[in-house]
């Protein structure tokens, strides 16, 4: 074993015994830890400062209680989670989540990944991440406010402009945005916009960020299906999930002249041979908040909902050429892997973070599948923060096709980086090598200079 490896492994045996019981964020850092034996061949002064220890360990971690009153008069206990990452680059940047399955362990898994496309960006931003195990389903409007007022009543004294600024993620839409930003405007009698993004457009928000990271994710695929001569005209495409990321997936797909027959909820998932139908589905989900199932419903006879299934398990007649699981961490197994391949796969897109199993990447990678990792392909919703900031800084506000216009930008930047990347380091069409490799040298190399801190 080369000592680079055996560095490697001591210090992933360390994050095991420091942080136990957290399987998903082991998961990460070994998805990681995995492209870097070529890196700190290279560049050994990485292994002299200590970045792989450095960077595993979260510069701050903060726990705390959530007390609120329920809609009859019961007070309700949730736990808050905010992990400030990284900030070699710039302030903490990264989405609150707020599932009831949220533990320390899927933050740092989250906050861990961030580090790493907030770097890819381009940008001056640093990673981090947070959110609850709160369960915002069957709440009614009065009892999300009062949650996210209670939430943000502590999470005020460690953000900021230029601290750490959240944004949205699993259950963190524009309704929570706004109730977490009415109170901290009330908390600190100050208009401070830059302080989190996804803001509605007439208080601060910016055009294309709620569609970013679906669009996003569609761009980085466009430049990969070019890659081999193909594009999404015509392309059948399965979409995880049915929330803010695979909703405005969905609708750039069906704009470049693709069609997606498939879409789902943690209920179950809908297969639609003659492609979903986008505004009875927004109607659905966004502005009546119910169920996918009532899509099926109301679309007619050749929907059909197929009741705790994943979107993964639809059987399709005709092949399907692209996946982009929208949804969560995990959620396509091996065997769900090696039947898109057989069902003749082209292109994989993750505009989930970690939807991708270990053991179905590996499917992926064999079948010679392009295999777009979250941390290039979705970060086209933390890029557009950032242009958030930059018009509140600037107190400015830029058109939809400009915001537009330079999304699609900053996703050609980051694949060219990627695949450039994967290339300068033995790895040719290996967007998983490059992506983490140019994510870390950014970090890296900002470290080195910042001293030990
Ligand atoms: P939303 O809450 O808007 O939507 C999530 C969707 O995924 C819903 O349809 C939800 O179904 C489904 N889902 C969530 N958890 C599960 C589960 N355990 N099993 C099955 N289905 C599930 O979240 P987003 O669209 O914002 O986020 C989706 C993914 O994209 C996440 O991995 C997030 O981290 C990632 N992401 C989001 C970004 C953003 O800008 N929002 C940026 C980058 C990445 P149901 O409603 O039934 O729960």
């Amino acid at each position: 074993m080369s000592s680079h490896r055996s560095a490697i492994e001591d210090v992933y045996a360390q994050v095991l015994a420091r942080n136990p019981g957290e399987a998903e964020f082991h998961q990460a850092v070994h998805e990681v830890f995995d492209s870097l034996d070529r890196v700190l061949e290279k560049h050994p002064g990485y292994v002299q400062a200590s970045i792989l220890e450095r960077i595993c360990e979260p510069e701050r971690q903060i726990i705390f209680r959530v007390p609120w009153v329920d809609d009859a008069g019961r007070v309700q206990i949730n736990r808050g989670f905010r992990v400030q990452y990284n900030s070699a680059l710039g302030p903490y940047k990264g989405g609150l989540r707020f599932h009831p399955t949220v533990t320390l362990g899927t933050v740092k898994f989250l906050g861990f990944e961030q580090i790493f496309k907030n770097a890819l960006t381009g940008m001056p931003i640093g990673g981090g991440k947070g959110g609850s195990d709160f369960d915002p389903k069957g709440r009614s409007d009065a009892e999300v406010m009062r949650f996210c007022q209670s939430f943000m009543t502590e999470l005020s004294r460690h953000v900021g402009e230029y601290r750490d600024v959240p944004a949205g993620d699993i259950g963190v839409g524009g309704r929570e945005i706004g109730y977490l930003f009415g109170q901290y405007k009330r908390m600190t009698n100050q208009y401070e916009s830059g302080v989190l993004t996804g803001k509605g457009l007439t208080w601060g928000g910016s055009l294309v960020r709620t569609e970013a990271t679906g669009y996003g994710a569609v761009f980085f695929t466009e430049h990969m299906l070019a890659t081999k001569g193909r594009s999404f005209d015509g392309a059948r495409v399965l979409v995880s999930g049915s929330g803010n990321v695979a909703t405005y997936a969905i609708e750039k797909v069906h704009a470049l002249g693709g069609i997606v027959v498939g879409a789902s909820d943690s209920a179950g998932a809908v297969h639609d041979p003659d492609g979903i139908d986008l505004d009875l589905l927004r109607d659905i989900k966004e502005r009546r908040r119910e169920r996918i199932s009532v899509y099926a419903d109301e679309r007619g006879d050749r929907a059909k909902f197929m009741p705790g299934a994943s979107v993964w398990d639809i059987e399709s007649d005709d092949p399907i050429q692209v996946a982009l699981p929208c949804a969560t961490q995990n959620e396509i197994s091996e065997a769900q892997a090696a039947k898109l391949v057989a069902g003749g796969l082209i292109a994989l897109a993750e505009g989930a973070n970690m939807p991708t199993t270990p053991g179905a990447i590996r499917v992926l990678r064999e079948a010679g599948v392009l295999f777009g990792p979250g941390k290039a392909a979705n970060a086209g919703g933390v890029a557009t923060s950032a242009l958030e900031m930059q018009q509140n800084a600037s107190r400015d506000s830029w058109s939809f096709e400009h915001t537009e216009a330079r999304l699609a930008e900053i996703m050609a930047g980051i694949h060219e980086r990627t695949a450039t990347t994967a290339d300068e380091y033995g790895a040719p069409g290996d967007y998983v090598v490059g992506a983490n490799i140019a994510g870390f040298i950014r970090v890296a190399d900002a470290m080195l200079a910042l001293g030990v801190i």
